[in-house]
């Protein structure tokens, strides 16, 4: 709840219309304890009354009325019914939406078509309607806007309900023998409330509007009953002579009907469950870039990161999920980055083309050198033009990067369109050449499959054969074998490794399988929250790896014929990126650990092979 104000006060025009409607609905509230004229009591001597006057703040009415007094009573009144009708509307749209969505069948089709028929009349013909039938008055009025509201709330709700009914967790409580109506209080229920709450709140005003527009006409409140509506009405005639007793109640209107639909957008805000983790802010086109100044570049070659950090800013908390990352890359070369789940892989990958959202990501430190040009806080355009032109990424869950209304064929050309201005024609003879190049059976046929008609080996294939569209330089591969049953492994493995002898690729692969290291890669780095702790050749650090937890990590391959060697699991946890111990982030864990390892910051030393690493488990000297 406390989250929930927070959030909504966040947003200022959120906060600014909470505190209109607030300070309205306290006038009208206290209406009734207020020093006021009678709002009834007529006073011909003094019609018409200009603001401001002796004993009439705002002026009089035709009749000699007290406008202030009106006003509130108006306000109280107009609220009322406008809420009222809203939760009638509500109530019985959501219990209508719910059976119908929830049944299915027979029954939704039954009422979504009568809910349509109430829909296809204009809506203030219908009430009009309503209102003829049942005769004037508010309370008829009320019940008026009310039913030409249900079907609003009735439509929406059932939406939400026909894709909740058979989602994993209700199949599931109606397995474990729940019977409907249990079904519906605990498990769809809950999950409507929400968007019921927002309908409300978007809708609140334009109820107040409803009611006030029958009261105009003269078909709801009835003299001398004031509400704004029928004071709008009865200003009419003096329009001109008297603006002021028409202005008043429309400023009022205008008043309350903006600060509820400014609430009411914020309500939705804030209660939208993907829009909170990032407060308010949705995504930005390219990572935050808040750092001192680029560090003098270390060298040449295809890509170069230099001391890179990225740390995610969530309120005062800051973690730092990438400390300081060195890396080059040259081409035709592929480098292996390795480390645990959360050690911060994905972000260091993200990090080069400004991927990492933000906020909360902001890239705080270092430079990443695309052929000497520093692609960090390079202007949108730039990183839009080399995004997947001259490097490109592979996902680890190609199903959740692929269009599923589109046949992989068109996708393919699309990504290739995008980058460069060939026909549409030329654009899918490619895309079948790249579905070729990836070993796609019969690639001319297969380019008119949508995603879920492929296995998951294929669909990783056409993952590759996206990255490969615009021949890029350097293919960043993020656990791209991850969910891959091992015989499809070894094919993309050695699919890659074909592509980039072939096409001279530079490859990032991320893993954390040294077995799949150990096949593919030239160089191998391994990160430890969030930093490289060992670096070097690949044959030599699986030969004699000199970090202690670049040994663990290998220990923990299980070989085939091996015979029966004990696993060693690593024992406890990486630490929490924004509780990172000092000196080595390891050291809790390790066995080798002493004082010194604790004390402070610990270089990545060496040349050809580098470690961060006081007393390394290898000799020195085979170590450097
Ligand atoms: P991995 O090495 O498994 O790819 P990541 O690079 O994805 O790990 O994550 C590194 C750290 O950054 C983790 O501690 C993770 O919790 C944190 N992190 C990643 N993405 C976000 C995000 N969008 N917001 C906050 N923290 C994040
Ligand atoms: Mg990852």
């Amino acid at each position: 709840m406390t989250l929930f104000l927070r959030l909504l006060f966040r947003n200022r025009l959120a906060g600014f219309g909470a505190v209109v409607l607030g300070a309205i609905v306290v006038l009208a509230v206290l209406t009734p304890v207020l020093p006021l004229h009678p709002p009834n009591a007529t006073d011909t001597a003094n019609r018409f009354l200009r603001p401001l006057s002796e004993g009439h703040w705002l002026g009089t009415d035709h009749l000699g009325r007290d406008l202030l007094s009106r006003l509130l009573w108006g306000t109280r009144l107009s609220l009322a019914v406008g809420f009222a009708a809203a939760v009638i509307a509500a109530v019985l749209g959501a219990a209508i939406g719910i059976v119908a969505g929830y049944a299915g069948g027979r029954t939704d089709n039954v009422t979504m078509r009568g809910v349509d028929m109430l829909m296809a009349f204009p809506y203030i013909l219908l009430a009009l309607a309503i209102v003829a039938v049942l005769g004037p008055g508010l309370m008829n009025a009320l019940i008026a806007v009310a039913v030409v509201n249900i079907p609003f709330f009735a439509r929406n709700i059932r939406g939400v309900t026909v894709s909740l009914a058979h989602r994993e967790f209700v199949d599931a409580a109606r397995l474990s023998g729940l019977g409907h109506i249990r079904i519906l209080t605990t498990e769809v229920l809950p999950n409507v409330v929400p968007v019921i709450v927002i309908a409300m709140s978007t809708t609140i005003g334009w109820m107040i509007l409803e009611t006030a527009g029958l009261s105009f006409l003269g078909l709801g409140s009835q003299p001398p009953q004031a509400d704004l509506g029928s004071m709008l009405g009865e200003a009419r005639g003096a329009l001109i002579t008297a603006p002021h007793t028409s202005v008043v109640p429309g400023v009022m209107i205008l008043l309350i009907v903006m600060s509820i639909n400014l609430l009411g957008d914020g309500v939705r805000d804030a209660l939208d469950p993907r829009l909170r983790s990032g407060a308010l802010a949705r995504p930005m086109p390219a990572t935050l870039v808040d750092r001192p100044a680029p560090p003098p570049p270390t060298g040449d070659g295809l890509l170069r990161i230099e001391g890179l950090r990225t740390d995610f800013r969530m309120g005062k908390r800051t973690g730092r999920a990438v400390g300081g990352v060195d890396l080059a890359l040259a081409p035709g070369e592929c480098v292996g980055l390795i480390g645990e789940s959360g050690s911060g892989k994905s972000v260091t990958a993200l990090s080069v083309m400004g991927l990492v959202p933000s906020p909360p990501g902001v890239i705080s430190g270092g430079a990443v050198r695309l052929r000497g040009e520093d692609l960090v806080g390079a202007p949108y355009a730039r990183l839009r033009a080399l995004r997947g032109n001259k490097v490109a990424y592979i996902f680890q869950d190609p199903l959740s990067t692929l269009h599923p209304l589109y046949t992989i064929g068109e996708q393919l050309a699309e990504a290739i369109r995008v980058h460069h201005p060939v026909s549409r024609a030329d654009a899918h003879a490619r895309a079948v050449q790249l579905l070729d190049d990836v070993r796609i059976p019969n690639a001319a046929r297969r380019a008119g499959a949508f995603p879920h008609e492929l296995s998951g080996g294929m669909r990783q294939r056409v993952g590759i054969a996206m990255a490969l569209a615009n021949d890029p330089d350097i293919i960043i591969a993020d656990e791209p074998t991850t969910a891959l049953d091992v015989t499809v492994q070894a094919q993309v493995l050695r699919l890659l490794d074909d592509l980039r002898r072939s096409r001279g690729l530079a490859i990032v692969f991320i893993t954390h399988d040294f077995g799949v290291v150990a096949q593919l890669c030239d160089r191998v780095a391994v990160m430890y929250a969030g930093r490289i702790v060992e670096e070097g050749p690949t044959e030599a650090i699986l030969a004699a790896p000199a970090h202690p937890y670049t040994a663990r990590l290998i220990a923990c391959v299980p070989e085939l014929g091996g015979g029966r060697r004990r696993l060693e699991a690593i024992p406890g946890l990486p630490p929490a990126v924004d509780a990172l111990p000092p000196g080595c982030a390891f050291a809790p864990r390790c066995d080798r650990a002493r004082d010194a390892c604790r004390a402070g910051e610990i270089a990545l030393e060496g040349a050809t092979r580098r470690v961060r690493c006081l007393f390394p488990v290898a000799p020195p000297e085979a170590a450097r």
